[in-house]
């Protein structure tokens, strides 16, 4: 049986007038199980025009009301976890322990937000200069667009709206229209939050209807997490109509493996970073930058357990890795696997023509291992965001990491060494926003910020944590005087008044 999934406009379902329609399909199966209406113009309008108003009461709303519903938020979000995690699994693909885990990084975010009052606290001079004080706050933008990835369809929203939320703005999520269900429980979780119809709502569409967003002059600030070539597009168009766009990027995440690592729990770390959620993660370690002297024994380790990685349906226990998001994606990894064996490299586990007996309609690879990978080939170039790892040799410290500084993505990056001193010197000099000793997904937990370098990020705002409530908020600073007679106002402004 197929559904409709509507937007989402005044804290309830919104059809609109559509005339399009993207389908929805299982990953797992290939099967179509729903349809995503596609929002015209006009009801992009309305939608904005809903949010604005809302935004304008919801920006008056205390604090402490605020902290409430963020809080009952926090706590539905933990009651309806499995229930997210299953749309995730049903639309994305990945397995549900995966799906779960991703539910738990986005509530961490939810959490950071309940603490709002904290954040907001502004700062305060007393007799700045003589009978004058000086304080400094910040006040909502309006109304905030986020616009979405597919491969976290729970947790990049919620790495954006509890923040927007709380700081007292509108919210306008655009999903993707691979998977946008794990988007719509978080609507209703809302309202039952309590949270005031307008203040949060779903609209679903393509390029036309982000066009709006980013052209539309009530809309005050976007968020974006998607590809690179994706985030240009967004920033420009977003800040040459005025509006302040943080826009993170794609990835090409790369770990450096000293010969004194432990490699026993370095195999284990690389095998869950590259194939975890079949390589469909911003975070994920595709590239293992090995120290020649121990390459060969790594290497036969990690065929092991790549091998003994088991792919299956999400729901499946036990399953490691589910499917891959579209048959497109499968054919794109597919040709780049394929370049790397002509331009030289060694296919070592090759997960290609790969499929899971009961599901042949589904997307599958399985975890592919290229060895012998050097940087000028394509494979290591581009983005596969597919379950690969790629091994590079290198003769040491000094060697990988100008080979990872030599890359042009910076999400991400990881050092495994038992060397304090070459730890310091990776970590110090790594062109990357998020660094890993002896962590192979060094996501940062919520109350840091989140966000890479180099072609990984557009603009320089990174996402959640005390960036967001910057990027959310603008500052205002009062300078008061309270004259203790009436009638002594002096309209000149010199600095003597000042003193
Ligand atoms: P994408 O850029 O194709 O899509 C992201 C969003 O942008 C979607 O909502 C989509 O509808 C919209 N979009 C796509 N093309 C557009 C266009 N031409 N104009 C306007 N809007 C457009 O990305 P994706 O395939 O959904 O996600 C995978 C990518 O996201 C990977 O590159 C991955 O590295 C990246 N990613 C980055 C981070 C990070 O934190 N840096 C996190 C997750 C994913």
């Amino acid at each position: 049986m197929t559904s409709l999934t509507a937007n989402w406009m005044d804290g309830e379902p919104y059809e609109g007038h559509y005339e399009k329609t993207s389908p929805l399909e299982n990953p797992a199966t290939g099967e179509v199980i729903g349809e995503v209406v596609h929002a015209t113009p006009e009801d992009v309008e309305a939608i904005i025009a809903s949010a604005k108003k809302a935004s304008e009461t919801w920006s008056q709303v205390s604090l402490a009301k605020r902290t409430a519903i963020l809080f009952r938020f926090r706590e539905l979000l933990v009651e309806h976890t499995d229930e997210i995690a299953e749309i995730v699994v049903r639309e994305h693909g990945k397995v549900f322990s995966d799906a779960k885990g991703e539910v738990g990084r986005g509530l961490e975010v939810a959490e950071f937000a309940c603490s709002i009052p904290t954040l907001l606290k502004g700062e305060f001079s007393d007799q700045a200069a003589t009978g004058i004080d000086v304080y400094s706050f910040r006040q909502p933008v309006g109304v905030v667009a986020g616009i979405t990835p597919f491969n976290f369809p729970v947790m990049i929203p919620l790495w954006m709206s509890p923040v927007a939320i709380a700081t007292g703005n509108a919210f306008i999520l655009k999903p993707p229209t691979r998977d946008p269900g794990a988007g719509m429980l978080l609507a209703k979780l809302w309202k039952k939050a309590g949270l005031p119809d307008g203040v949060f709502n779903v609209v679903h569409g393509d390029r036309s209807v982000i066009s709006r967003l980013l052209t539309h002059p009530d809309i005050d600030a976007i968020s974006f997490v998607g590809a690179t070539t994706t985030a240009k597009i967004i920033f420009e168009t977003g800040t040459k109509h005025g509006k302040r766009v943080q826009a993170l990027g794609a990835a090409k995440n790369h770990g450096l493996v000293l010969a004194d690592a432990d490699l026993e729990s370095t195999a284990n770390n690389l095998i869950a970073a590259a194939y975890g959620a079949a390589g469909e993660r911003c975070m994920a370690l595709p590239v293992a930058v090995v120290q020649e002297e121990i390459a060969d024994e790594l290497v036969a380790k990690l065929v092991e357990k790549a091998k003994a990685v088991k792919v299956a349906e999400g729901m499946t226990p036990d399953a490691d890795m589910g499917a891959i998001i579209t048959k497109d994606a499968v054919e794109r990894i597919t040709g780049l696997i394929t370049s790397a064996e002509e331009e030289g490299a060694e296919i070592l586990v090759d997960g290609r023509n790969f499929t899971v007996e009961g599901y042949e309609g589904g997307n599958w690879l399985g975890p592919t291992l290229i060895d012998k990978v050097r940087p000028g080939m394509r494979v290591n170039q581009e983005e596969l965001f597919g379950p690969t790892l790629e091994i590079i040799r290198v003769s040491g410290l000094e060697e990988g990491l100008a080979l990872i500084n030599g890359h042009e993505f910076g999400n991400g990056s990881a050092i495994f060494t038992s060397s304090g001193e070459a730890a310091r010197t990776f970590t110090r000099g790594v062109e990357a926003g998020m660094v890993g000793v002896n962590v192979p997904i060094p996501v940062p937990v919520a109350w840091h910020s989140f966000g890479g370098w180099k072609e990984s990020l557009v603009g320089e705002t990174h996402i959640y944590g005390p960036e967001g409530v910057k990027f959310y908020t603008r500052g205002k600073v009062i300078t008061q005087r309270w004259p203790r007679t009436t009638g002594g106002v002096s309209f000149h402004f010199s600095g003597d008044a000042q003193k």
